[in-house]
Order: C-alpha cells, then sequence, then structure tokens
C-alpha cells in the first residue's frame, strides 16, 4: 500500500483531491518503480488539481508532473534498486500517474540519474519550473545572447520559473530586470540576483506594436499583452524565450517587433524536450545552483497540504517553489 493524492470527477464534471492509500497493483505500467521522496506543485498541478484547466486526460489521475526518489524494482538494464532518478514531463501527472504519491512506476526512458553532486530533495527545489528556466536560458545562449548586450527582463519573478530565471541569469553575468506584482519581495528578488525591480502592471495591458528598446533580452513565463509589450521593447535582434501563461494564453502582439527589429521569440517546451537536452540542462542545474539560494526560494509542506498550496499557487501567493515532502510507504 502507498499514500497518494488521488484526483476524481464528480458527476457534474468537478475535480476532487484526497490522499488515498492504494494498493501497488493500482500503479500503470512500467519498467521502473520509484519510491518518491520528493514531488513539487508547479503552476500545471495547481490547475490539475483544482481542475482550473483542463490538464487531466484520463480518470483516476494522482497529479504531479515531477518527482525525485529511488528506484525500488526496474526490469530495464540502466537502473537498479537504490538508484537516485528524477522525472519531470512525459505527459506524467496527466496522462499517466504522477508523483504527488509515495510510489510511482514510469518507463525507464522517461528517468533520469539524479545528477552527481545533486540530492532529491533539491532536484525537487529546481522541479520542472527551474529546469524550463534553464531550457529558456539555453534558448537565449543558443541565439548568442551573451551579458555584454545589455539587461535581460524575467517576468513572473516570483514564481518558479522567474525565481530560478533570475538566479540562473544573475550567476552567468546577466544584469537581470525582474518583472513582478509583488514588489514587497523586493529583497528576495534582489537576493536571487535582480538588479532593478519592474511592476508588472506597466507590461499587463494593450500597448504600442513598437516601445522604447530596454532588454537584450527577456525570459517571460507570463504570456498574453506581457509577452506582446516585452517582444515590442526588446533591442534591436533581442530575442525572447517564451514558456508561460499566467497571465493568459493569447498573444495580441504584431509582427512589428520581428519584421522592423528582427527580434526573435524562441518557444520553450519543458515537456517533451528531448533526452539529450535535459541532461544537459540537469547537469548545467547541479552546478549552476547554490544549495543555500535553494533553501530559500522553497517551501516545503505535506501531500495534505497540496490541494490548499494549489490554490494559493494559482492566485500567484506562492513565493518561488513548493516541494512536497512523501515519507516512505509503511
Ligand atoms: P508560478 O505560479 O510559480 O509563477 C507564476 C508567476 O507569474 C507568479 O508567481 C506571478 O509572479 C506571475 N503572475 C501570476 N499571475 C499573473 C498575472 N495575471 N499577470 C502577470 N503575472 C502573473 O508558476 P510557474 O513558475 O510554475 O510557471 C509559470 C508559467 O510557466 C505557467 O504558465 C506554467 O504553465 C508555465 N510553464 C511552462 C512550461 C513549459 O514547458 N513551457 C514548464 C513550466 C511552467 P509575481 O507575483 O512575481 O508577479
Amino acid at each position: 500500500m502507498f499514500q497518494a493524492l488521488l484526483l476524481t470527477k464528480t458527476d457534474d464534471g468537478k475535480t476532487q483531491a484526497a490522499v488515498t492509500p492504494l494498493d501497488d497493483d493500482r500503479l500503470p505500467p512500467g519498467e521502473v518503480l520509484v519510491q518518491v521522496s520528493h514531488s513539487t506543485l508547479n503552476y500545471k498541478d495547481g490547475l490539475a488539481i483544482t481542475g482550473r484547466a483542463p490538464v487531466v486526460r484520463t480518470w483516476p489521475m494522482v497529479p504531479g508532473i515531477d518527482f525525485a526518489g529511488t528506484v525500488l524494482e526496474s526490469s530495464d538494464a540502466r537502473y537498479a534498486p537504490g538508484d537516485g532518478v528524477l522525472l519531470n514531463g512525459w505527459g506524467v501527472g496527466e496522462t499517466h500517474w504522477g508523483g504527488l504519491a509515495q510510489k510511482a512506476r514510469v518507463k525507464a526512458d522517461w528517468l533520469l540519474p539524479l545528477p552527481a553532486g545533486m540530492t532529491a530533495a533539491q532536484a525537487m527545489a529546481i522541479g520542472t519550473a527551474g529546469y524550463t528556466a534553464m531550457l529558456c536560458l539555453m534558448a537565449l545562449e543558443r541565439q548568442g545572447v551573451t551579458p555584454e548586450r545589455g539587461p535581460v527582463l524575467v517576468t513572473g519573478a516570483n514564481g518558479g520559473v522567474g525565481s530560478i530565471a533570475i538566479a540562473l541569469l544573475a550567476r552567468r553575468g546577466f544584469t537581470v530586470h525582474a518583472s513582478t506584482g509583488r514588489l514587497h519581495e523586493a529583497e528576495h528578488l534582489k537576493a536571487l540576483g535582480a538588479a532593478e525591480l519592474i511592476d508588472r502592471t506597466s507590461l499587463a495591458a494593450p500597448g504600442k506594436p513598437l516601445q522604447k528598446e530596454r532588454w537584450a533580452a527577456a525570459i517571460d513565463s507570463v504570456g498574453s499583452h506581457t509577452l506582446a509589450n516585452v517582444c515590442a521593447s526588446v533591442q534591436y535582434g533581442g530575442v525572447v524565450a517564451a514558456c508561460g501563461l499566467a497571465q493568459g494564453m493569447d498573444f495580441p502582439a504584431t509582427v512589428a517587433p520581428f519584421i522592423l527589429r528582427g527580434v526573435t521569440l524562441a518557444g520553450v517546451d519543458s515537456v517533451m524536450a528531448p533526452h539529450a537536452r535535459r541532461a544537459e540542462a540537469w547537469s548545467r542545474l547541479a552546478t549552476e545552483l547554490p544549495a543555500e539560494l535553494l533553501r530559500a526560494n522553497t517551501e516545503h509542506v505535506a501531500l495534505a497540504d497540496a490541494p490548499a498550496v494549489a490554490e494559493r499557487l494559482l492566485a500567484g501567493q506562492v513565493r518561488g517553489r513548493v516541494v512536497v515532502d512523501l515519507p516512505p510507504a509503511g
């Protein structure tokens, strides 16, 4: 038996979330059985647990798009009992039971060994959000963005993606401007590495197609008018990595920044990112983020707290990352 957060759908289409004891034989098929020690709450988990968006594709579902833990059983030669592993994406927590449980059974192809020097708790303090922040940084680098070009904007600064993006950029020598709705968190954002803070309301409303050139590049987890204004405000030849929709999924922009300033909009997907790119991202995350910074940016909660914290997350009241600690099944 193991404990899991189980999502069920009521007759009137509402999502219900309850910590539920389950038999191991209810786990979905897969080559590797993992004792999950840490999972997290990402924005997508918040949507799944509250039913706010149709993230869950099969019912009932154990949510949790990422987890870290120890292999219990494996029929795949790449993994053996006792190995430390992590997983993010591949539809886990959406179409295949996920990490918000003491045990998970998954395909070996979806797992990565825990990078050397990284604990399971640290891996999940980074989680999908931090790994996506690294994919965004790598996208900027592929387009030739360097610190000498000028400041880089991060939107959704207090969120999981935003907070880790600030830390990663600052440690690579970039001057980071952080856009946030929570200016009272200035001290935390500056400790992460932000040089300047911007009130997010200045980017949230419809704006002109071309605006003053302010940033060399940007990492945007917000979408909607914010993304449109960011594209309109990056310098000639600038690059915007777009990964999120915290403000909205719409993109009410013109082509002006692309055809008149040669701006590049780089889309970033973490879920189906190829294995080699994931491995590179995680191995860089193991060396580019100090443990102390991760501790200061992370809140630890119990599985039973996940539904309440999911509401706080979607209300924009969580700062940084949330790790769900899972004691071993009894
Ligand atoms: P969080 O909830 O942790 O962070 C989102 C942040 O966005 C908030 O903390 C807040 O920051 C800001 N925000 C919230 N609501 C609004 C709003 N209405 N207008 C403007 N800003 C807002 O989420 P994550 O960091 O986990 O994820 C961020 C986004 O990235 C989500 O949309 C998520 O779905 C997406 N994502 C996409 C991935 C991919 O593969 N492409 C992978 C991971 C995440 P502040 O208070 O500082 O303003």
